[in-house]
């Protein structure tokens, strides 16, 4: 059931104390980079003096405008030749940053993503198909060598190429899939044109859902469509990529793997921390990264420490599923809306199809929401006063949650754009 008991069901106070031990380490570490050696002298830091975990909030936080400013070697904590891998964010937000890994840290790494998946019931003997795109991007080759680890048979299929994937999976077999939700909801297309019923012709059991935010509503329409168990798995490229936090089977918020990482919320205004229990933004600390420590990143990743012990066991804390990044929030007349919210309510609503886009626009001094949806194809062969209910029902529950009254779109499936990466929920016309 563990993939390591001892650590995976420590003792809180053995691991408060296993972490203290690590920050001191990573903070003697981190000083080797130019970087933190400027910080640590700014603020007269001195890591021998380190005698508390709570000490770490006299240090400032790290952003991503700081790996920015620094690229590409600022950070790097260790002689160049002692690197051995370079990932990248994907780089959505700006310029990607990028992130070295030395010999220890991708072994260590491996066995933390070989962990997760362990943990939520992947085992030797499995058929894995990773549907992530290889190479800068870390979903690859992250979850490449750990399934490997675990002992799995390891299919790099790589992003994209529906048909061909859907052809893996049927001749080899495959078990467990890693894939991005809005893409597991495309390909589902993909199999009804292929007449291939993801339920009764494939042995699927297992999926990975990770990279972007989504809800549980949409966690659950994944799985009734292909009959698996779908686990979500929430990881950034600065924290090594997946790994950081994950799903047990109790499917009920993702364990964040505190031996490896120093886990905080904050306020994003007040910069202060919040008790367990509030949401606020993810900040992490890494505690046995060797060739690019980064202490109190700022993910900008929005959650909150789900109170109480999970039934597994494992005392690590768990996060609830990630709500938006806080650069996702739209601010319309006032209000502050996310898109996950907008994905919830269109995911309870039957009719509904499986891809959406949100525009915002400006007239004058007035913002505009639009939300595209597609709908069922049924729906556009039936009569149009049907297709008017549905589009009414939707406005309606849409502004029970966001207090303004979208307009809604109702296009045919398949008419809005897809993408094999992350999903681009939202286009924004306001910007002259
Ligand atoms: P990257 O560094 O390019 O791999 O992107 C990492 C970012 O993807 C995170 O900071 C999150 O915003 C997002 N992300 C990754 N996994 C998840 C997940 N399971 N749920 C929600 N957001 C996720
Ligand atoms: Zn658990």
């Amino acid at each position: 059931m563990y993939w390591e008991k001892d650590i995976e069901t420590m003792g809180r106070e053995k691991l408060a104390a296993l972490q203290l031990e690590k920050l001191k380490e990573t903070l003697i570490k981190a000083k080797r980079s130019v970087y933190y050696e400027k910080l640590f002298q700014k603020i007269g830091l001195n890591a021998d003096r380190v005698t508390g975990l709570d000490m770490i909030q006299e240090i400032p936080f790290t952003t991503k405008e700081d790996l920015r400013e620094h690229w590409p070697y600022g950070f790097v904590a260790v002689s160049k030749d002692e690197l051995i891998r370079m990932h990248s964010s994907s780089g959505t937000t700006g310029r990607a940053t990028v992130i070295f890994h030395t010999a220890g840290d991708i072994e260590k790494w491996t066995n933390l993503v070989a962990r997760s998946m362990y943990m939520a019931g992947m085992r030797k003997g499995d058929v894995f198909q990773n549907m992530m795109s290889y190479g800068l991007f870390t979903g690859g080759l992250g979850f490449h060598y750990a399934a490997e680890k675990v002992g799995a048979l390891v299919i790099p299929a790589g992003a994209g190429n529906s048909k061909r994937q859907i052809q893996l999976m049927r001749d080899f077999e495959t078990t467990v899939i890693h894939i991005i939700p809005s893409y597991a909801l495309h390909l589902s297309t993909v199999f009804e044109e292929m007449a291939v019923d993801p339920r009764k012709d494939t042995k699927l059991r297992i999926a990975f859902l990770g990279a972007e935010p989504h809800s549980e509503k949409m966690r659950r329409k994944i799985e009734d469509i292909y009959g698996f168990k779908g686990f979500n798995s929430y990881g950034l490229s600065e924290m090594n990529g997946p790994g950081v936090s994950f799903e047990c089977t109790y499917q009920n918020g993702m364990h964040i793997w505190e031996d490896q990482f120093f886990v905080e919320i904050i306020n994003p205004k007040t910069l202060k921390r919040v008790p367990d229990g509030e949401e606020g933004e993810l900040v992490l600390t890494t505690l046995v990264r060797e060739g690019m420590p980064i202490i109190r990143y700022r993910t900008k990743d929005l959650t909150r420490i789900l109170p109480g012990p999970c039934e597994c066991g494992r005392t690590h804390r768990r996060i609830e599923r990630i709500k938006g990044r806080t650069d996702d929030m739209m601010i319309l007349k006032g209000v502050n809306i996310f898109p996950i919210q907008i994905e919830k309510k269109l995911m309870g609503i039957p009719g509904v199809g499986i891809n959406f886009q949100i525009i915002l626009e400006r007239e004058g001094y007035n913002d505009y929401l639009t939300v595209k949806v597609e709908v069922q194809k049924e729906f556009f062969a039936g009569d149009l006063k049907q297709l008017e209910g549905l589009r009414h029902r939707i406005v309606e529950e849409l502004k029970s949650d966001i207090l303004i009254t979208p307009k809604v779109s109702l296009v045919e499936p398949g008419r809005l754009p897809k993408s094999e990466g992350k999903a681009v929920r939202v286009i924004d016309n306001r910007k002259e």
